[in-house]
């Protein structure tokens, strides 16, 4: 088997901070320590670079089957190994819907065969992802499923939703849902606010979110249920979550990057780069969700990673689909914008648990943590070169990134899954 050695790196020992070197033996960590050396060695030299885990994303969008002009399995697990993640869950909107046994274990098995990176894989919860019946969500999970979710729409029937609540429960795998009340969106596209009039484009209201959020709640604590919130995008979902779990109700949430870097006042113009769901908020909606981050109320950040093609989201505000990439800008822009500051909103440390260990955790992934004898999931980033991102540098198909033109810190510089190398900066 190979080896490899990082050398002289600063190394996130699952929390501290050391200088060390880091020995790789075929697909395992065989060490870390100092002075290491080994014969027939394959080294690199990573000195005044940070080495960590893998990072871990609960929520990106693959679009394969069924969209493979906005991505496919192999560039979106090579946009997420350029941003440093080993481990992605893909969500369950493509066409066919992944919604019964068979039809995972056909996504497990391209999952592996085709990922650059590993690649959990969400069941839809209702077939199809219509308002029809739930899945066999106990045989999902045995064909390999690692939660279920209709990302992309809300489940807009409350006696559907206290029905996958208890199906999920039953069969013990984690449920994710997208909040949002259907009835509530009169066609609106950003938030609702003086950025939506001065555009002159209809808004979204806050409720939309809140207001299925609040009944989701209601729902797990009548099931007891565990309940995961897709991203959370406004100050009163993170003080509602914060009471429901002061309450004992088993909710965990996620926040995305964009969420608490942007408002709707960044929105430049008639800009689909800006363009999202749910949509940017307020300024005061992203200091909310940091502090729900640094008290525990959000366990965990998760991208949302969603790329379309330059052609679809040409058709500005009104026409183009919602998402945006973040496969690889959110260690980068979240590392620019809260630990390089004169006064940093979080540590590094912190901001490295949010993306590896926390999300991990949730989902029971055996990811996230360095260790000896653990599997080589490694991220290698570059903290003291910024970079400005382009729109011509990226793995992914999509290039629908609002951080284009940003210098952010924290490139990747490898990325290394199962000890193999998977992304090297510049190819
Ligand atoms: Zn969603």
């Amino acid at each position: 088997m190979s080896k490899t050695l990082l050398r002289g790196g600063t190394v996130n020992l699952n929390g501290d901070l050391v200088k060390a070197d880091l020995l790789i033996d075929g697909t395992k960590i065989a060490a870390i320590g100092t002075n290491l050396a080994e014969p027939d060695t394959t080294e690199y030299d990573v000195s005044g670079m940070l080495v960590t885990a893998g990072l871990v994303d609960l929520h990106v969008h693959l679009r394969d089957p069924g969209q493979t002009a906005k991505e496919t399995i192999k560039t979106g697990s090579a946009a997420a190994a350029r941003g440093g993640f080993t481990t992605i869950c893909a969500m369950p909107n493509v066409d066919p819907v992944p919604d019964s046994p068979a039809r995972i274990a056909e996504m497990v098995a391209r999952n592996n065969a085709e990922g650059l990176v590993h690649i959990k894989q969400y069941s839809s919860i209702t077939h199809n992802r219509t308002a029809g019946a739930t899945v066999d969500f106990a045989g999902v999970k045995a064909a390999g499923a690692v939660g279920v979710s209709n990302d992309g729409n809300g489940i807009q029937s409350a006696d559907t939703m206290l029905e996958a609540l208890l199906g999920a429960k039953a069969a013990g795998i984690p449920l994710a849902e997208h909040v949002e009340e259907d009835s509530l969106k009169h066609g609106g596209v950003i938030s609702a606010g003086a950025k939506a009039d001065e555009l002159g484009v209809k808004g979204l209201i806050p409720a939309v979110e809140t207001s299925q959020l609040a009944r989701d709640l209601a729902l797990a604590q009548s099931a007891d249920a565990p309940y995961h919130v897709c991203h959370v995008s406004t100050a009163t979902s993170v003080n509602m979550i914060r009471a429901a779990k002061a309450a004992g109700v088993p909710v965990t949430a996620e926040a995305t990057p964009h969420h608490l870097l942007l408002s709707d006042s960044d929105i430049p113009g008639d800009d689909a780069n800006y363009k999202m769901n749910p949509p940017l908020r307020t300024r005061k909606d992203c200091a909310a969700l940091l502090e729900g981050l640094l008290d525990g109320t959000i366990d965990c950040i998760a991208t949302d990673h969603a790329p379309h093609t330059d052609a679809e989201k040409a058709q500005g505000l009104c026409g183009a689909p919602n998402g945006i990439t973040g496969s690889e800008t959110a260690f980068a822009s979240l590392y620019t914008a809260f630990v390089r500051q004169d006064q940093p909103k979080c540590t590094l440390i912190q901001l490295l648990h949010w993306l590896s260990a926390a999300p991990a955790t949730l989902f029971k992934l055996n990811a996230g943590k360095l260790l000896p004898g653990g599997a080589a999931d490694i991220a290698v980033f570059d903290l003291e070169h910024g970079h400005t991102v382009t729109a011509d540098e990226f793995a992914s198909k999509g290039h629908n990134n609002p951080f284009i033109g940003h210098k952010l810190y924290g490139e990747t510089v490898y990325t290394f899954v199962d000890g193999q190398l998977v992304y090297h900066e510049g190819n």
